[in-house]
């Protein structure tokens, strides 16, 4: 498939972190407004957002986090955002904003204003491209179970103020912070209506992924790739349906994959589980969701690009008459650049 067609078919992204798409310039210009004393931020340009580990990642994105201090420093990155995400003909996306990460960095903060900030943004946004964004709060699993209880509470909440907050979600460190200590948070947030979805199987293996089904209620997951690590996880994800948001750059800068070997979402796709593709943090990881699907028409072919977007249609929580609308669009799209005789 040419990169321009990709970059033209109408996408969902739902695994993208709105603080992994702070550009470079913004966070630099965000730490001198804010006086957040960054190396990072005053450095060459070109290394703002260059690391070598996934602690150093983690750092990374902390930092962003500490940049953002004020309700307009919010609306901004969403506007940002949004012009990425439209100008690569995103329609819809769920994604995550990290609250307890904030909080952490400035205990004051008043969350509900910054949300309701983005919203704002995000709905002028809506009525000039189209482009429908939700939110789902991640709580973190660094900052242990009572934290994640409360910002699980402060996800109702939002939900109830009616700011798009749809769901909650589990990032942050897998390998020392297993699900079992996430129950009751989870059982709490779905008990009040919101969806659930958890990173796993990125820094932990497949009993991780297990868990995060099992013992959370996850309807989607993170990456997800050590399922392969056990059979039994892999029937597990492909008889409930339960799809995997597969991010092939993260895990190489992450350090998960190894650069140049085949990403895993091939197998994981021929074992029958449902995979979608988006970018994680695409600025700090210098890729965007375009460029995510272009790395797996190279792996795995147009066919399968096509299959996984409209996997990502239907594994969304929007509602079935706008999923129908944006299959449809898809539908045009390929269409319309005689494409349509590919996917069959
Ligand atoms: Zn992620």
């Amino acid at each position: 498939m040419q990169a321009p067609l990709i970059a033209r078919l109408p996408k969902v992204q739902l695994h993208c972190h709105l603080e992994g798409t702070v550009r470079a310039a913004t966070f630099r210009e965000l730490a001198a407004q804010r006086g957040v004393a960054s190396a990072r931020a005053s450095g060459p340009p070109e290394a703002t957002y260059a690391f070598a580990t996934f602690r150093d990642f983690l750092l990374t994105f902390a930092e962003v986090c500490k940049t953002l201090q004020r309700p307009e420093d919010y609306a901004r990155v969403a506007r940002e955002y949004a012009a990425d995400a439209a100008a690569q003909n995103v329609r819809y996306a769920e994604i995550f904003i990290s609250p307890s990460v904030w909080t952490f960095f400035h205990a004051g903060l008043d969350v509900n204003a910054c949300v309701r900030a983005m919203r704002d943004t995000l709905d002028a946004e809506e009525s000039r491209t189209g482009l429908r964004v939700r939110f789902i709060c991640d709580l973190t699993r660094n900052f242990g179970t009572q934290r994640a209880f409360e910002t699980a509470r402060v996800a109702v909440a939002l939900a109830e103020a009616d700011v798009g907050v749809i769901g909650v979600g589990l990032g942050g460190d897998e390998a020392n912070f297993p699900a079992a200590l996430f129950v009751e948070p989870f059982a709490f947030a779905r008990a009040s209506g919101l969806h659930a979805v958890a990173h796993a199987g990125e820094a932990a293996g497949a009993g991780s992924v297990r868990d995060a089904v099992e013992l959370l209620g996850a309807e989607r997951i993170g990456h997800g790739i050590r399922a392969l690590e056990d059979d039994a996880v892999v029937e597990l994800l492909a008889k409930r349906g339960i799809a995997l948001e597969c991010a092939p750059t993260s895990n190489v800068r992450t350090g998960i994959v190894a650069p140049g070997a085949e990403h895993p979402l091939v197998l994981l796709d021929e074992r029958g589980i449902i995979v979608t593709i988006d970018a994680d943090d695409p600025t700090l990881f210098g890729t965007s969701l375009s460029h995510e699907l272009q790395l797996v028409a190279d792996m795995a072919g147009t066919h399968d690009v096509v299959r996984f977007l409209r996997n990502a249609i239907d594994v969304s929580f929007a509602d079935a008459p706008y999923k129908a609308a944006l299959n449809g669009e898809l539908d045009v799209a390929l269409e319309s650049a005689s494409e349509r005789r590919m996917e069959r």
